[in-house]
This record gives C-alpha cells, sequence and structure tokens, in this order.
C-alpha cells in the first residue's frame, strides 16, 4: 500500500496521524482510532484508499443541503469506517469496522467515480454515508478530476477534520453539511467518543474558507434536547457563524446502541425550530419526520414561501430571490 496523506514521523517509527482531531500516535504495526490508518514500518498508510461501500444518485436536500443548488441530484459515495463511536448511528453497518479489522467494500477510481457521475448527469459529487474525512486520499484526486468538469464535490461531516486536512482541500471543496451533535462536552465523551471543541472550530475554519456550510444537529429525546441546549447551538451558528447559516433539526429514530430509545416527536422539532428563528437564525428547518412546512424556505424579510419543499418536487425561484419582495437569499443557486 502506498502511504497516505497528513501525518508526520515521530521517534522511534511512531507516526502521528494529522487527518483528525484525534492526531493518533500509532506505533509500528498499530492503527489509529478509526482502524482505518495503519502504522506500517514507520510509514502510514490506509486501508480505505480507494475503496467504497457504495455508490448512487439522490437528492442534494437529503445531505441535507437546502441552500445548494436545490432541486439537483448529487452523486452519493460512501466508503467504511469512522472516527467517532456514536451510540446512535444511523448507518453502523459501514461505520462500524468489526476488530478484525476486514474492511468490506469495492475497489474505485477517482476517473471511475467522475466518468460514473457524468454519465448519471449529477450536478455534484457527494462524500457521505460514513465520514468522508477517511477517505482523503480518494476524496483528493476526485476533485482534480471533478473540477475539470465544473462538478462541485460536497462532504457530509461530523467535523472532527484537522486544519490540516481543510487547507489541503481549500480550493477544492464547495460545499459541506456538518452535525453539531450537542452543544454539551459530556455529550461528545460519553455518546461520540470525541470532544465538541475541535468540532466548533471546523464550523469556524470552513465558514472562514467559504465553502458553503449548513449544519445539522439530530435532536434525541431526554438526551440532547433541552431548550437550553438547543438555543446554546442555535446561538453559537447564529452569532460565530452567521445568521444565513441553514440549521436542520432532524428527528431520531432508534439505531444502534439505542435502539429503543423513543423517537423525537414533531413538537421537539418544532420547539427547536422556534428557538433557532429567536436566536436570529434566517433558516431552521425539520426533517427526518412528516411535516408539511418544516422543509420549506421562507423569505426572512417578508416571510414569503422561496422554496417549497415536498417528496415529489422542489421549486425554487430563479436567481436566488424571494419572488415575492426580491431579498436575496443566501445560497449557491444554479
Ligand atoms: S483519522 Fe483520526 S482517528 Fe483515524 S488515525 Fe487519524 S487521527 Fe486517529
Amino acid at each position: 500500500m502506498q502511504p497516505t496523506k497528513l501525518w508526520a514521523s515521530l521517534n522511534g517509527a511512531q507516526v502521528q496521524c494529522r487527518l483528525c482531531a484525534h492526531q493518533c500516535v500509532i506505533k509500528n504495526g498499530g492503527k489509529g482510532l478509526c482502524k482505518t490508518r495503519v502504522n506500517q514500518q514507520g510509514s502510514l498508510v490506509s486501508v480505505l484508499s480507494d475503496l467504497v461501500s457504495g455508490v448512487q444518485m439522490d437528492p442534494v436536500e437529503k445531505k441535507p443541503l437546502y441552500h445548494f443548488l436545490p432541486g439537483t441530484k448529487t452523486f452519493s459515495i460512501g466508503s467504511v469506517g469512522c472516527n467517532f463511536s456514536c451510540r446512535f448511528c444511523q448507518n453502523a453497518h459501514i461505520s462500524v469496522i468489526p476488530a478484525s479489522g476486514r474492511v468490506q467494500g469495492s475497489r474505485t477510481s477517482a476517473k471511475g467515480l467522475v466518468d460514473l457521475a457524468l454519465s448519471k448527469h449529477a450536478a455534484s459529487i457527494a462524500f457521505t454515508y460514513n465520514e468522508p474525512t477517511l477517505s482523503v486520499d480518494l476524496i483528493h484526486e476526485t476533485c482534480q478530476r471533478a473540477l475539470a468538469y465544473q462538478l462541485p464535490v460536497l462532504l457530509v461531516s461530523n467535523g472532527y477534520m484537522s486544519a490540516e486536512f481543510c487547507k489541503l482541500l481549500r480550493n477544492d471543496i464547495r460545499a459541506v453539511n456538518i452535525d453539531l451533535k450537542s452543544f454539551r462536552e459530556a455529550f461528545y465523551r460519553e455518546y461520540c467518543g470525541a470532544k465538541l471543541a475541535p468540532v466548533l472550530d471546523s464550523l469556524k475554519r470552513v465558514r472562514d474558507l467559504g465553502w458553503w456550510l449548513e449544519v445539522t444537529t439530530l435532536v434525541i429525546p431526554g438526551v440532547n434536547d433541552s431548550p437550553e441546549e438547543l438555543a446554546d447551538c442555535a446561538r453559537f451558528i447564529c452569532e460565530e457563524l452567521g445568521p444565513d447559516v441553514p440549521w436542520h433539526l432532524s428527528a431520531f429514530h432508534g439505531a444502534h446502541k439505542m435502539q429503543n430509545h423513543p423517537a423525537t416527536p414533531l413538537d421537539k422539532l418544532q420547539e427547536g425550530w422556534a428557538i433557532g428563528k429567536e436566536m436570529g437564525l434566517h433558516y431552521v428547518y425539520m426533517g427526518n419526520i412528516m411535516t408539511t412546512l418544516g422543509g420549506n424556505t421562507y423569505c426572512p424579510k417578508c416571510s414569503g414561501l422561496v422554496i417549497e419543499r415536498s417528496p415529489c418536487k422542489v421549486t425554487y425561484p430563479p436567481k436566488g430571490r424571494c419572488p415575492s419582495c426580491g431579498t436575496e437569499i443566501a445560497g449557491i443557486w444554479a
């Protein structure tokens, strides 16, 4: 295997991985926390490199990205593994690498992926389903090819990517959805095996890079759904990232180690929606639940309907302006 990107040699054939905020120090023959990066005699290799677990065409709204080329399809690529260990993971079948370390998937290439995306007339390519940061080599190469065809590349991430990762891809990524899973250190530690502060740093870094940014919070009843915590999330987004950053409140349904935990009721998401608006956010959405209005975009100035989203169609105004008052709606439009 070829050495991967973003690591440094240390004394005694140890290496430090610089891909994510864990910054694992890995001894010879060992693996990082994510089990995808292996120290082979003082050189760090990735067991993923060009491995994918699946590809499919998705509405870009499914990522969710609501202000990035709405109504278009994105060629979605997943691999395996994660640098978090979320108890509530909804994709554990691909994110959890078994103790044997064996990874399952198909080998591919950046050229093969871009050719396939073009043949399907995708408007973009999204690295999604598992934590994309771990596929840094494939993402980097795919970006180089995709940009030659003006095909934007998107990420759906937990936000634990390092500053070095962002620097490497600073001119390559067009949009990202990052999870803000909670505003409590204890939650990140106990439920995800991670820390809050690096996620907040990534969110600010991504905003500074100019990648189009949307934020998702999975609201879990009795765990991270207090009005105080939701207000903390909304306040951070509004004050540190800006009121135009869309906030997606997503309903939890039992999964992985929280299979029997109750699902999020609609009134809890509605409470979060109201808190987000009260904090000053222009665009707050409810997802992963049946709701008639929670997916629509309304003008922050006149409250008129700007984008109507239903399972069957997305209607949006030309040039990203409110059809009623002409106010510019933040986002990347066709
Ligand atoms: S990607 Fe993160 S978890 Fe994996 S080896 Fe590198 S620093 Fe550790």
